[in-house]
């Protein structure tokens, strides 16, 4: 048998362009279809840390993206008068390496992982397109696409997200891999009227947090609403519902709820979801394969999403060129990331007492947190073992045809 050479990727966000650079670079022919008409640079920022920065830097785009550094420096939260409770630094909350580590509008590093591949010949990017349906025939798998067209590759790859439908076609159906860590989120954007700059604000009550993010000096600001919601099903709400349920979950809240909620409902780019994980027992099934979001999301809760996609892309391409079988392939990439995977998130599983307490002891126990580490100026024991966590994989190196 000889190493598979055309390989199809569904999803262009951050896993699907980061591998498809890998492979084109170890010789493989890479298609690409994204179901949205364009790169969809919206988004919250991202955190890249530990190996992921690694693997950024093997990429050449570290000098980038330390230049699209939000660099963040002040974390306060407050009461429900608006009054702060204590200010840390967002390393301290969550373990990230002050100086090493990288935080990026999401929308950053989609475009310079889509403009770092758009013009390789290897790569070609198919948008508004879609699988609709696949048959692994054993030595290839035929694909028909969304538009009608038709192919076959040697290898397809799912990494089409955490509600991804190439799982959902392979593997089945979402609801038996999706853990629901108990709420759910929106993100929008709103302008910065305040003149907030590098800085993040959270009020939490229990059941409820509310943040407002600066990015840099922006003039817009990124706002943040997540409630606790025992109604797990439907998982994904249509935006009207999910409206009516922020709503109802922030009645009375303090601080600046009235006017984010009101932000909220004008907003054109509101973005929500559940907080949950993605815990699929096998990566592969035959000749297809997931990586991202689609195989393990750990949740924003763990910040860690973007460096696990970025990591497996690297390993799943070094490990597709060094084995002339993929299902080998496959089991190498998910013998060498899982244990790191898995790591990360139970560290996000156990950690949402933190930033979304649920209970009036659970926002005590934080505040009692944040207060020591004020005073200490250091993380504590839970953000120093989430910064081992994050940093425990030694990233493999593998050989580069060009
Ligand atoms: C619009 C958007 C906004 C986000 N905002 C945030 C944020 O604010 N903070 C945060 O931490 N994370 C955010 N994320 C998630 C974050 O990008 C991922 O957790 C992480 O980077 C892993 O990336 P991924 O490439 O595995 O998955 P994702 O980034 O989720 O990308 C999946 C891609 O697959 C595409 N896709 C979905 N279904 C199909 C299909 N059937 N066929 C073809 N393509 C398909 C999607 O359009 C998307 O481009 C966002 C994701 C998206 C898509």
């Amino acid at each position: 048998m000889c190493i598979p050479r055309s390989v199809l990727i569904s999803g262009a966000s951050i896993a699907g362009p980061a591998l498809a650079y890998w492979l084109a670079r170890r010789g493989f022919d890479v298609t690409v279809v994204e179901r949205a008409g364009a790169l969809r640079s919206g988004g919250y920022p991202v955190d890249l840390r530990g190996p992921a920065i690694d693997v950024v830097a093997r990429m050449g785009l570290l000098p980038q993206l330390r230049a699209a550094h939000v660099d963040s420096r002040r974390m306060t939260f407050v009461g429900a008068d608006g009054a702060p409770i204590g200010v840390i630094t967002p390393e301290d909350m969550t373990g990230g390496v002050s100086g090493h580590d990288v935080e990026v509008p999401r929308g950053s590093l989609t475009t310079l992982l889509h403009e770092l591949t758009r013009n390789d010949a290897a790569i070609r990017y198919r948008f508004g397109e879609s699988i609709a349906a696949l048959d692994d025939t054993g030595d290839g798998v035929e694909i028909r696409f969304a538009t009608g067209t038709r192919g076959r590759f040697d290898v397809v790859v799912g990494a089409d997200g955490i509600h991804s439908s190439t799982r959902a076609q392979v593997f089945g159906d979402e609801a038996q891999f999706d853990r629901y860590l108990g709420s759910r989120f929106n993100v929008f954007s709103l302008p910065n009227t305040d003149g907030l700059s590098h800085e993040a604000f959270v009020h939490s009550e229990p059941g409820r947090t509310a943040a407002l993010y600066a990015i840099g000096d922006s003039d817009t600001l990124f706002a943040f609403l997540s409630f606790a919601d025992e109604r797990r099903f439907p998982a994904q709400l249509d935006a009207e519902e999910q409206l009516r349920r922020t709503t109802d979950a922030f009645a009375g809240g303090g601080w600046k709820v009235p006017q984010l909620l009101e932000a909220m409902r004008r907003s054109d780019d509101l973005y929500f979801d559940t907080v949950a994980q993605v815990h699929v027992p096998r990566w592969s099934s035959g000749r297809v394969v997931l990586v991202g979001d689609a195989a393990h999301a750990p949740s924003f809760l763990s910040g860690q999403g973007t460096s696990l996609a970025m990591i497996g892309a690297y390993v799943l391409a070094g490990e597709l060129a060094t084995h002339a079988d993929p299902t080998d392939a496959f089991a190498a990439y998910e013998r060498l990331t899982r244990p790191f995977v898995e790591a990360n998130q139970a560290r996000a599983a156990s950690g949402g007492s933190r930033l979304l307490p649920r209970t009036p002891a659970e926002l005590e126990a934080r505040n009692q947190a944040l207060f020591a580490m004020q005073r200490s100026g250091k993380p504590d024991a839970r953000g120093e073992e989430s910064r081992r966590v994050h940093t425990s994989l030694q990233l493999p190196v593998y050989e580069v045809l060009r």
